[in-house]
């Protein structure tokens, strides 16, 4: 297959079977950054939400650029990744201080800026201002790895064979629809697990096909293996919860969270939450009843959080972390990473059951 009908093939196919989402609809470079951030490692599904609300609240740069960073990791809540929100942030800051609230259509400067690495530049790049950028996503790099019959897993590790292999059939111009077209036959039709190569524009030039070999390219990834344990203790006063603030960097930084910490080797759950107790808060407590378990994967690990109704038998140090008593209506002011949500999901719940059986004893 040439260069201009592989390029035609998938998009008309793309034009017809594309699916319409709210970020299609406009190039305005702010509109079409932001959801390709929020589209890394998400699916459309989880972030189609995620982005409606996002355009309400920060309906363009400057507003964003203005923002307090709360705010923004508040309407990221649960999304996961938070650096993504942390970069958007920085870098419409950057904007608006540098550029006039514009995004300059230029390789060399976006690639300086926060979260914006190769993909995300050459997918802005591409298709807010038709620039000639092929981007490699996940979903592109295994169509092209199968179109190619080129094994291994998917890695940025073969982009440079991927590249060489896709420049003689890029088109002209219409790149930003060549590369969206490219990454919606990766989630729509050639898909992880059971490609639909019947359905497929491009199958009588795909030599994975031709082989055999479309559902064993690329080879499977490993799931994450390290398990955590860890202990969460909620502690209740008068309807209001203790919540503490993470350290400005690393994990999850700067969000809030029950107090909590891992189980060490040879400890039981209440010994764990007596002593993370102790040095997180410098109080002696005492462990109540067993709430709820959650579990949470993050990329290299899974944690099950153990959630304890714990009391205070002597008062926090006034040192350390920011600390609140919040109501639960209150934590809608605080971003909190997606374990914690559902863990105030949970006493929400518990709360409302509480209230109904008050009304029937009544
Ligand atoms: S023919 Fe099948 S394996 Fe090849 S690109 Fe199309 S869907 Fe993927």
């Amino acid at each position: 297959m040439g260069k201009k009908t592989f390029a035609e093939s998938i998009l008309s196919w793309y034009r017809r079977h594309g699916r319409h989402l709210p970020w299609r609809e406009t190039k305005d470079p702010y509109r079409v950054w932001v959801s390709e951030i929020m589209l890394q490692q998400t699916t459309v599904k989880a972030v189609t939400p995620y982005y409606d609300r996002w355009m309400k609240l920060f309906p363009d740069m400057n507003t964003l650029g203005r923002a307090p960073l709360q705010s923004v990791l508040k309407a990221w809540e649960g999304l996961g990744y938070y650096q993504r929100a942390r970069n958007l942030r920085a870098s419409a800051g950057i904007f608006v201080e540098r550029f006039s609230g514009q995004i300059p259509p230029s390789y060399e400067t976006l690639i300086r800026l926060p979260g914006f690495g190769p993909y995300t530049t050459s997918a802005v790049l591409s298709i807010a201002f038709d620039l000639p950028y092929p981007v490699l996503d996940a979903n592109v790099r295994r169509v092209l790895m199968r179109y190619f019959l080129i094994e291994g897993n998917v890695s940025p590790n073969n982009d440079n064979l991927l590249r060489t292999n896709l420049d003689p059939l890029l088109p002209a111009k219409g790149m930003g629809d060549f590369n969206q077209a490219l990454m919606e036959l990766g989630a729509l039709v050639c898909t992880p697990g059971n490609p639909q190569c019947l359905l497929c524009p491009v199958r009588e030039g795909c030599r994975g096909l031709e082989a055999g070999e479309q559902e064993v390219i690329p080879a499977p990834k490993s799931m994450p293996s390290t398990r955590l344990e860890a202990v969460v203790a909620v502690f209740e006063q008068n309807g209001r919860f203790l919540i503490q603030q993470r350290p400005p960097t690393g994990l999850l930084a700067g969000l809030w969270e029950f107090p909590g910490g891992k189980i060490e080797p040879g400890e039981s759950r209440e010994q764990a939450l007596r002593r993370e107790m102790k040095e997180e808060l410098g109080a002696d407590i005492e462990v109540g009843p067993y709430l709820t378990g959650v579990t949470h994967a993050y990329t290299r690990f899974v944690v099950r959080l153990h959630v304890y109704e714990c009391r205070l038998k002597t008062e926090p140090k006034k040192s350390g972390p920011p600390r609140r008593w919040i109501t639960l209506r209150g934590m809608n002011r605080f971003p909190f990473p997606s374990g914690s949500v559902r863990i105030i999901r949970f006493l929400g719940n518990r709360a409302k059951n509480r209230a109904e059986e008050d009304s029937h004893t009544r």
